[in-house]
């Protein structure tokens, strides 16, 4: 269960995340650069009261998830593409996490409004006691009328304090997880679409410029260790960005510390997932609080 105090944070998480999102729309064009959008959303954030819960991920066509910019970054948004900006808000570590897609071309547009739908659909479904596999067979079942394919291994996730991906999935396809939804927990559901032609599936890419702490124990070597303590110290078990990374760290030679720390697996990096016929991907997203008889949209 959930105590009022944390609903509000939770709440005031959502909220942020919802204008932020609301501001994206209008901002995001053809040509910019994906930097300045990734800086511009974290700002945003901030300059509402938040704090990032990950770094702004900014994910262009057959790129499903994962992806910042590093340092200097010169990508820009090309044109007409589909573009997904994922915005994580966290307020004393509750967790708000909501996406958009943003379509440049007229051709994918249905991509856009099948996730839409889908994820509408599962959130009038949900409350407590439902099994998730009823929500992915919404979601699949909505996704398949647009004749369309859900990404079947790109999945919601409950939210815990300071945990994006804690716990239950949420799956975006009929499945056979037992789970079911439980009374005073936080889930973000997020149907992700691709073309008839795609597999329909991601697979592994690059690195996404996206980390987090993997161990506890901190590592022996005098570098390593205060590298190590200052990202845990900022970040704690929540993503952060290869730029905010470089903007705190006290080492001289960051790049070969964080190589080390990297090889040793005190820290993790997240790769771009990438649909694996490299096609177009859509996404939508909204985080929910579960009640009893209903849910609650904090993003909404
Ligand atoms: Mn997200
Ligand atoms: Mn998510």
């Amino acid at each position: 269960m959930l105590r009022e105090d944390e609903l509000e944070k939770l709440r005031k998480a959502g909220k942020i995340a919802s204008e932020v999102r609301r501001w994206v729309e209008g901002y995001v064009k053809e040509g910019m650069k994906i930097l300045d959008i990734c800086e511009a959303v974290e700002n945003e954030i901030k300059r509402r009261g938040g704090k990032p819960a990950f770094p702004c991920n900014v994910d262009v066509n057959e790129v499903g998830a994962h992806y910042t910019s590093p340092p200097n970054d010169e990508k820009i948004i090309p044109e007409n593409s589909v573009v997904k900006v994922d915005i994580g808000v966290h307020v004393d570590g509750y967790i708000a996490d909501t996406a958009i897609t943003l379509c440049f071309n007229y051709e994918y547009l249905n991509l856009k409004e099948a996730a839409e739908m889908a994820l509408e659909t599962a959130i009038k479904i949900a409350k407590a006691g439902v099994k998730v596999s009823s929500l992915g067979a919404a979601v699949q079942n909505t996704i398949e009328r647009y004749g369309l394919k859900p990404i079947r291994n790109l999945t919601g996730h409950e939210l815990a304090r300071y945990m994006i991906h804690g716990g239950t999935h949420i799956p975006n396809v009929a499945s056979l997880n037992g789970h079911k939804l439980e009374e005073g927990k936080v889930y973000a559901i997020e149907p992700f679409t691709t073309t008839m032609e795609g597999e329909g599936e991601i697979e592994e890419g690059e690195t996404g410029n996206i980390y987090r702490i993997l161990k506890e124990k901190p590592p022996k070597s005098k570098d390593e260790k205060v590298l190590f303590e200052i990202l845990r110290k900022n970040f704690y078990t929540l993503p952060f960005a290869l730029r905010w990374a470089v903007k705190i760290s006290p080492v001289k030679n960051f790049y070969d510390v964080f190589g080390r720390l990297l090889k040793s697996r005190h820290i993790f990096g997240y790769p771009i997932l990438v649909e694996k016929k490299k096609q177009p991907i859509a996404q939508a997203e909204h985080t929910i609080i579960v009640f009893k008889d209903y849910v609650e949209v904090t993003t909404i």
